[in-house]
């Protein structure tokens, strides 16, 4: 029988460089949840793996560990393929919120399991709540019988999924550890797993808005997912996006939530219109209820003209204790008390907005929190009426910001001014879907082995 490795001899172990055993990680993470393993050692573990990295086989072990470490739903019982989608984030990302209620609209089930906003990049969870009465706390009962009857719920992480992720990621955040794509990636991973999902469709975002800054870290980080996906027997598909500005044109809770039931009404911005059609199609895709991008894009069209997919919306709004008026009449959402223009300073197009200093400038205004536990403001934020490659005259808004408190005002101007980039000719235009990573065969017996832990 081989001596139990103790934590210290498997810190030096990564630090070196030498292949950690499957069942030493498991114990590591499990007594890190447990409390037996202190935070110090930890933060040096992930300091090592941050310089050293994790092979597929130490990642794979390194996930399952932080999977295990909760609760894993076990949705075999809802008829149908389960089916997530799962955004790095960015600044006006609000795809989710209309792509919930299309997809469910569609046939498939989703069960979302969503974050807050944290920094410059907004969180699902704040943008539902500002749907007065809208609850994102249901406990998994509730949750399972959503998905089930509805077809989609979303709400927030609850202490039972995936709680080593939650320590390890409050650590990592003030430890140097947090952009380390394999600590990352499992983070991520575990999470989405344990919503007891068959497949995941990850927009993995690219730009200034976004975690990963170019497209190559994206790539890996893409890839390193997809595979954990394989190993762990959920088909995962990757579509790299634009987030070198902001998606769309509102930024901030009830703006972003009034900009999505504009794309369920056939009338939303063209950038966000176009990413939420290409993931909800990846996802009929991945499920099999579409054989190809052109049937799915026939369903999506279907279901949007219908108005199937808009009173979807309404269906999840009230099942979750919302106020479905509010998603007829977005004149009930939260509103501001007033409202200013910014105007350009020059003539000419614009060549560039920093969507990070445009999440910041919303965040001045209240839109968003710089603690994990700081409120937010459901009413304030931006709609960018000048986005890349259009003209604009000096003196002509560049945004409309919606405040409630004057004082936030001019630290909000000051950086949406330093957020463009004016030139005298038009930059030529950016993809906005880069690449698409299709999903790796699934390992069959790793498949099964992650089923029968659910019970
Ligand atoms: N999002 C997560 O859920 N985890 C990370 O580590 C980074 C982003």
């Amino acid at each position: 029988m081989r001596a139990q490795v103790r934590p210290y001899e498997l810190i030096k172990a990564k630090r070196d460089d030498r292949a950690l055993d499957a069942k030493d990680i498991r114990d590591f993470l499990s007594g890190y949840t447990r409390g037996t393993i202190p935070d110090y050692q930890m933060a040096a573990m992930c300091m090592a793996i941050y310089f050293r990295g994790l092979s597929s086989l130490e990642l794979a072990a390194w996930t399952e560990a932080m999977l295990q470490s909760g609760q894993v739903l076990d949705l075999s019982d809802i008829p149908g393929i389960k089916v997530d989608k799962h955004s790095t984030g960015g600044v006006g990302d609000k795809v989710s919120l209309c792509l919930a209620p299309l997809a469910a609209a569609c046939g498939l089930r989703v069960p979302m399991v969503s974050g807050r906003g944290l920094g410059h990049t907004g969180g699902t969870l704040d943008k539902l709540e500002s749907i007065p009465g809208f609850r994102v706390d249901l406990s998994i009962a509730e949750f399972h019988q959503r998905v089930r009857d509805v077809g989609a719920c979303l709400i927030g992480q609850t202490d039972s999924l995936a709680p080593a992720d939650k320590k390890l990621y409050a650590l990592r955040d003030v430890t140097g550890t947090v952009d380390c794509i394999p600590l990352i990636a499992s983070s991520i991973m575990s999470k989405k797993l344990a919503e007891g999902i068959d497949a995941l469709v990850l927009d993995v975002k690219v730009g200034s808005g976004a975690f990963m800054k170019d497209l190559s870290s994206a790539r890996v980080l893409a890839h390193t997912m997809i595979e954990i996906g394989a190993q762990m027997g959920c088909q995962v598909v990757a579509l790299l996006t634009d987030m070198d500005q902001p998606l769309g044109r509102a930024v901030g809770n009830a703006l972003e939530v009034a900009e999505a039931i504009d794309v369920l009404k056939e009338n939303g911005p063209a950038d966000l219109t176009e990413v939420t059609y290409a993931l909800t199609a990846e996802m009929l895709k991945v499920a099999g209820i579409a054989s190809d991008d052109a049937t799915a894009r026939g369903m999506i069209k279907r279901a949007i003209h219908s108005g199937s997919a808009l009173a979807k919306l309404e269906e999840i709004v009230s099942s979750q204790y919302g106020d479905p008026g509010a998603i007829r009449e977005p004149a009930r959402l939260p509103t501001a008390r007033a409202m200013v223009e910014i105007p350009s300073p020059g003539d000419g197009f614009v060549a560039s907005i920093d969507a990070e200093a445009i999440g910041l400038a919303a965040m001045a205004l209240g839109a968003g929190r710089d603690l994990v536990d700081g409120r937010v403001d459901p009413a304030v934020g931006l709609i960018i009426l000048r986005k890349v490659g259009e003209g604009v005259k000096s003196g002509e808004p560049l945004i409309r910001a919606h405040y409630n408190e004057k004082k936030r005002v001019e630290e909000a101007v000051a950086r949406i001014l330093h957020a463009y980039r004016i030139e005298s000719s038009p930059a030529a235009p950016r993809p906005l879907i880069y690449e698409h990573l299709p999903a790796r065969p699934r390992d069959p017996a790793r498949s099964k082995a992650v089923k029968r832990q659910k019970r």
